[in-house]
């Protein structure tokens, strides 16, 4: 039997746990939080990321991946030659990086946003004007689900959105007129081989991710298109593991990569009830070393986020779940994580034989979840 360890404890670990029991594998993971999601399926050893005893303990696993990229490049470090890291933490210095990120993006042969490193005051003069006049502040570090991010279109604006977010450092963006965002994973072993999971589309409300759907609406050629950006990124990055591209489609079709996720990402759950492998079977396989081809669900299919919503007075407002569990084709994923606003609390997947059936499925599953 396996044992795989991983650097963070949130709801992908508890999926990525869930992928490998039948597999054989038992997943062991570091997370301080005592509430995190995989405790319920998992070994969990709750410590800091960086603990000593806790890493020894993952380097007593047959190879190690992360769930999440705020953990600290030392973690990864540590265990460095003391058991198989997958991604290693040079390719998770890059990831958490907004702004390493992008130049290495470039390195490889992607485009991106038009971007300036706001590292200190001095770097503002000018900025928004670089970037076209309109742009997206965002933190280089920590952020997610579009937290750390403000929308600015004036000097005074961009000054004030800095200040907001602390002086820290921070990548200024030029606003994107896409067309669509797609997102899609890429597994890669030592010996380079590769495989990719599906093309997906997704609609963002807020910096969230609302909804994913497969197959995606994008013109002939975009998943050729985006299977060889994610070539070419994971052979610069020299990847070991799964990582996933999220891109902006242009009207005109080209794709601008927005960032990267050093492992299986919240479009792709949809792949855990389309009939075909999962994305979380992937990252475990592509982990381990065990054989893995290109991952593609077999039917349409969708995934709905459940994220918590508050009404007027701050008060939680649920989905209803009854409706949901009786709408033909849908699944019922939980994190077991306590309601807060703005907080991604489970997902609803949803499968049909064809497209058109889907979307009136989808538009029926949407009216259900706030
Ligand atoms: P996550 O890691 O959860 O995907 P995040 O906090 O890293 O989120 P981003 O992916 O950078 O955030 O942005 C979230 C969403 O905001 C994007 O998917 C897109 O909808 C919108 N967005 C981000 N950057 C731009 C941009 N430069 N132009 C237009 N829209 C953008
Ligand atoms: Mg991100
Ligand atoms: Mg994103």
């Amino acid at each position: 039997p396996h044992t795989l360890g991983i650097l963070g404890g949130g709801q992908l670990a508890q999926m990525l746990a869930l992928a490998a029991l039948p597999l054989g594998v038992q997943v062991r993971v570091l997370e301080p939080d005592p509430e995190a999601p995989a405790r319920l399926c998992a070994e969990h050893l709750q410590a800091p990321y960086t603990d000593a005893a806790g890493l020894a303990a993952l380097a007593g696993c047959d190879a190690v991946t992360l769930e999440f990229e705020n953990v600290p490049v030392e973690a990864l470090v540590a265990l460095n030659g003391r058991v198989p890291v997958r991604p290693d933490g040079a390719l998770l210095a890059r990831s958490k990086h907004r702004a390493v990120e992008k130049e290495a993006l470039r390195a490889a042969g992607a485009a991106t946003a038009p971007f300036v490193r706001l590292d200190t005051a001095a770097d503002l003069q000018g900025a928004l004007a670089r970037v076209g006049g309109q742009g997206l502040l965002k933190t280089s570090e920590l952020g997610y689900d579009g937290k750390g991010q403000a929308r600015v279109g004036t000097e005074t604006e961009l000054r004030a959105a800095w200040s907001e977010l602390g002086h820290v450092p921070c990548v200024l963006e030029g606003l994107v007129p896409f067309e669509r965002e797609l997102s899609l994973a890429v597994a890669r072993n030592a010996q380079g081989q590769m495989a990719f999971g599906p093309l997906v589309e997704n609609v963002h409300r807020q910096g969230i991710l609302r909804t994913s759907i497969f197959p995606a609406q994008a013109p002939e050629g975009s998943e050729a298109r985006a299977r060889e950006l994610a070539a070419a990124v994971a052979g610069h990055w020299k990847l070991e593991g799964l990582l996933t591209l999220e891109f902006f489609q242009l009207p005109g079709g080209e794709l601008l990569v927005n960032e990267v996720a050093p492992r299986v990402h919240n479009s792709g759950h949809l792949t855990q009830d389309g009939g075909g492998l999962s994305q979380f079977e992937a990252q475990v396989r592509a982990v381990l070393g065990l054989p893995l081809s290109d991952w593609r669900p077999l039917h349409p299919c969708a995934m709905v986020n459940v994220v918590g919503v508050a009404d007027e007075r701050g008060q939680a407002l649920n989905p209803d779940w009854a409706a949901i569990d009786a709408l033909e084709g849908t699944r019922v994923h939980l994190y077991h994580k306590a309601w807060r606003a703005g907080r991604k609390l489970g997902h609803v997947n949803l499968v049909a034989p064809d497209e058109a059936t889907l979307r009136s499925r989808l538009s029926r599953l949407q009216g259900l979840i706030p």
